[in-house]
Formats: structure tokens, sequence, C-alpha cells
């Protein structure tokens, strides 16, 4: 064989190569493309205000107009500071709500959505009474670290039925709704989705601020 002859060859075995490395390339590229990934779906818990009956669908199904959804994942609130409280918390204190009713327990938000002026007025107020800044946050938190300001969390029955906060906190998780610290029975927030198990509570509203410096999360 020419010396000729052998770089040709060897050339045109190199471009066969090439082509066909440039196919497998295209192919692993378009492959996940045109099978688009569909996530399997989840339960979906459907609250209907109206008749007040709560409905288990999936988010491939979805519920229907006339439903709200639970959620799928904790609620945790965003950069702008909201007015109210957060809609879809709300929604699962109603299902609970009427859970609860239905086995005689009445719940009732009397502290849910405050503004930073009245948090602040509450902080100053507890710093009054407990004598220190560190001895109110075991009851009240500071207006910035506070989840009242945020819309993410409710106080329950509060000085009222304690009996029937029991039952929300021994059932609360099926909403997504957990008590959050040893010494206040009637505080409650959002934290996990509904159906998840409630982390442990702290032991009160000041540990949570230790938590802050470690994890830059909010809490209360
Ligand atoms: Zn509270």
């Amino acid at each position: 064989m020419s010396k000729e002859r052998s770089i040709f060859l060897l050339a045109i075995l190199g471009y066969l190569l090439l082509v066909a490395a440039l196919i497998g390339i295209a192919r692993s590229g378009t492959i996940p493309q045109s099978q688009s990934f569909v996530p399997p779906p989840q339960k979906l818990l459907c609250f209907n205000a109206i008749n007040k009956e709560l409905r288990s669908s999936d988010t491939s199904l979805g519920c229907t107009l006339n439903e709200e959804s639970l959620g799928i994942s904790p609620i945790v609130h965003g950069e702008i500071r909201p007015t109210a409280l957060n809609h879809t918390f709300e929604v699962r204190f109603l299902a609970a709500q009427v859970a609860a009713a239905k086995l005689g327990y009445e719940l009732q938000i009397t502290s849910g959505f405050r503004s930073q002026a009245v948090q602040a007025k509450l902080f100053a107020d507890a710093v009054r009474k407990y004598g220190s800044e560190e001895e109110a946050s075991k009851w009240v938190l500071p207006k910035d670290i506070s989840n009242h300001p945020w819309g993410t969390a409710i106080d329950v029955n509060y000085p009222g039925d304690k009996i029937a906060v029991k039952w929300l906190e021994e059932n609360g998780s099926l909403f997504g709704l957990c008590r959050i610290y040893e010494n206040e029975w009637w505080h409650f927030e959002p934290v996990i989705a509904p159906g998840d198990l409630c982390p442990p509570m702290m032991v009160n509203a000041l540990e949570s601020l230790g938590n802050l410096a470690t994890s830059a999360t909010t809490k209360n």
C-alpha cells in the first residue's frame, strides 16, 4: 500500500469516527428533550370553603375551581412584607378548624398577622414585663424576627380553651400545622408539608434566635 493511500484511508477512518461521535453527542442531547421529565404526582389536599369539605387529590389532577390547595411544602415567607396572614396557611387552619369542630373542639385564631408596629409594641411591653430583651424573647420576638408580621404564625385560642388546642397539636401535621415552642401551647406555624412530621419543639422563642444566628432562617 502506498504511503499516500495509507494516509487517505486513515483520514477517511478519522472522519467516520468523528461523524459517529457527533451523532452520539446529538442523540444523548436530544433524548431528555424529546422525553421531557414529568414528576410523579404527589398527594394533594383540597379544601372547599363553601361546603367545608376536605378532599384528597394529587398534583396531576389538582383542586377544582371551588377548592383551595393546602400546598405540598412548608410555607415560607418571601422578601416583601405582607399585610395579612399567608393565604394557604389560612386555608390549612380552616380545614383543621372544620375537622376539629366535627369532634367537638372549637379552634379560633386569637392573634394571626400583626403589623411590625404592633409586634414592636408587644416586644417593648414584654421587655418591661420581663426586665430584659433576652427574657422577653422567650415569649415575644422582635418585629424583624417574629413570623407573625410575616403572616406565617398564628396563636390559637389563647388565652382560652387549651384542650381543643391539644387536639391541634396532635393532629395539626395532617394539615401542615405545627406547634413550635414548648412554652407556648397556642403558637402554630406552617413549617411542614401536610402529612409530614412536625420538627421537635424548641424550648422557647429565644432558642429560635440562636438558630437564626447559625442558619439565617426566621422563626416565631
Ligand atoms: Zn405567636
